[in-house]
């Protein structure tokens, strides 16, 4: 028993794997061939991405936002988790990644309900925010270039509704977020969401050590 959480060695991330982990084979088949690439590290791990899909569908999202598809595994898990007539708009700079997600997408039969925009995270975010599409996302997801999350996240939190939730990824870093001696941009960047979040009267806020350390933000 524990009042805190509890660390998670290698048997039992398996063990918790083993009796909750449900994937189809689209999905395994897409982590498998991430796991060659050599940004393998950016993929979000299989449990994160089931837990993001159960949000989805116990939040009765209809309109998604992503930001930072990389090859595709969390959107193909959120857009199969949405109902029949469900979008989600999906944010990358790359043609190469997303090539993969696309060819995932089709074969998990998903591609009819995600938009793919290429360009800079923040310039489409402002495009979607021109089109008017202000207040009118259910659930946002962010896992892109850590330098701009606190502009994601002003952008995020005006393109989802009041009730919508905002997730961003990575906040923990490895760790690095909590070693004083790690200086480096990124680091400093997750620090500055993470504290400026914290603060921040306009969301209740919960961050949980799931994969590499998730906070959901809730508009009120
Ligand atoms: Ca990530």
């Amino acid at each position: 028993m524990s009042t805190r959480t509890i660390p998670m060695d290698d048997r039992l991330y398996d063990y918790l794997l083993r009796v909750s982990l449900r994937e189809s084979d689209v999905m395994r088949r897409l982590r498998e061939e991430t796991a060659k690439m050599p940004e393998a590290g950016m993929q979000v791990s299989p449990e994160q991405a089931q837990f993001m899909a159960f949000l989805v569908e116990t939040l009765g999202v209809r309109a998604a936002l992503e930001v930072g598809v990389f090859t595709g595994y969390s959107s193909l898990a959120v857009a199969s988790a949405l109902p029949e007539g469900g979008k989600l708009v999906a944010c990358d700079v790359s043609d190469e990644w997303t090539r993969i997600a696309r060819r995932y997408w089709r074969e998990g039969r998903v591609d009819d309900r995600i938009e793919l925009r290429l360009g800079p995270g923040v310039e489409t975010l402002d495009a979607l925010s021109r089109e008017g599409k202000n207040g009118t996302f259910d659930f946002a997801f962010v896992d892109a270039d850590k330098e701009s999350y606190v502009d994601y996240y002003e952008r995020c939190l005006g393109l989802v509704r009041t009730g919508g939730v905002l997730a961003f990824d990575n906040v923990l870093w490895s760790g690095r977020v909590a070693d004083p001696a790690d200086h480096s941009a990124s680091t400093r960047a997750i620090r500055r969401l993470n504290e400026h979040v914290a603060r921040d009267s306009r969301v209740t806020v919960t961050l949980l050590p799931i994969g590499d350390g998730l906070t959901l933000a809730r508009k009120r």
